[in-house]
């Protein structure tokens, strides 16, 4: 089987790519390093095949309240040490400006699952698409009602993020325990039925994940379809929360993830997510060379940066400079196969 899924590698034939199954995903899941190298550079293959370029994405975080429950989050309602803060219209302008003023034209507005978000997100998207006709607005803020994501999209988003984090239903329940799995797709559903571009994607490492569970979550990107982002970022215990001893998903693995996803998706755009660079320095740039696409830098006031705690306190925060070296290095190993 091993040397099956290895010859699969050598196809010139994409398509026998797509369609790969779950045991030859399982078996890539266990490749070493030197196997995992092969992997790579197919996926640097594909991804130079099928997408254009590298691109920046600015991210404000826009408020932390949030009313879900989720284990491994910082910003859970059950976290009472957290102070909230909510940003007006006016500061996300402002946030968003500072980012099309460099060039950054995708602006991901990214909240917990805030009650009250769509009184400062409507404006603010109503007045970023005024000020910056040609910039694109993805939103991120968690299960919505249909009347919700219609409001977003009638204020001028373009894409929205959902990610289904799990796609084992019963870890789903575990770590997400006022949710389900399937009120988590449905609303994959209603993003689409309205006409926003769906993000998705999956955490790796979660405690209690297998290799089969990692498998199925890749192949659900594909059955999501169609989706023009896909994150797949490594579990970074949150202090705070009742999985903050709990190990950290390990970024080799977290690349072959990547790497197998690139293949069976080859035009969705995937970051270089900042646990990378929290699990090793230099790790963002480490992700070029696996088939990311995207890198993320934050665009929130000083002031609130410490009260989204997505990660950790000391999350590892790209700055300009960073994404930049990110960029080149990504478009230096876009190879001419
Ligand atoms: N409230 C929104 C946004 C959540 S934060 C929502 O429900 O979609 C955005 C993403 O961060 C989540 O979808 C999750 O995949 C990721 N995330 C949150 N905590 C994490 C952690 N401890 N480790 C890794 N990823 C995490």
């Amino acid at each position: 089987m091993r040397e099956k899924t290895r010859e699969l590698l050598k196809t010139e034939h994409y398509t026998n790519l797509f369609s790969m199954d779950k045991d030859n995903i399982v078996e890539m899941l266990k490749f070493d390093e030197k196997d995992a190298e092969e992997l790579f550079r197919k996926a640097r293959e594909v991804r130079s095949k099928y997408m254009e370029k590298f691109v920046v994405r600015g991210v404000v975080e826009a408020s932390n309240y949030c009313r879900a429950k989720c284990l491994y989050c910082s910003m859970n309602a059950g976290n009472e040490k957290l102070p909230r803060y909510r940003m007006s219209a006016d500061e996300i302008v402002k946030s968003a400006w500072k980012g099309y003023n460099h060039d950054i034209k995708m602006i991901l507005l990214q909240t917990g699952e805030d009650p009250l978000f769509l009184d400062y997100m409507i404006p603010a998207i109503k007045r970023i698409k005024s000020e910056m006709p040609d910039a694109e607005i993805i939103c991120c803020n968690g299960e919505r009602t249909e009347k919700e994501y219609q409001a977003l999209k009638d204020a001028g988003a373009d894409k929205y993020i959902l990610k289904f984090e799990t796609s084992n239903p019963e870890l789903y329940k575990k770590y997400r325990p006022h949710s389900t799995l399937e009120k988590r797709l449905n609303c994959a559903h209603l993003i689409k039925k309205v006409g926003l571009g769906l993000g998705t994607g999956f955490i790796i490492g979660l405690p209690g994940q297998t290799d089969e569970d990692i498998a199925n979550d890749i192949l659900m990107i594909k059955n999501l379809q169609p989706t023009p982002m896909a994150s797949a970022c490594p579990f970074i215990p949150n202090k705070g929360t009742e999985l903050e001893n709990e190990k950290a998903g390990d970024l080799f693995y977290s690349f072959k993830v990547v790497g197998i996803s690139r293949l069976i998706n080859p035009s969705v755009c995937m970051p270089a997510c900042s646990p990378y660079e929290y699990l090793k320095k230099g790790g963002q740039i480490d992700g070029t060379g696996i088939g990311c696409t995207s890198v993320t830098i934050r665009l929130t006031p000083d002031k609130y940066r410490d009260l989204y705690q997505l990660y950790t306190n000391d999350r590892i925060t790209i700055n300009l400079d960073m994404a930049k070296e990110v960029v080149e290095a990504a478009h230096a190993n876009w190879e001419n196969f």
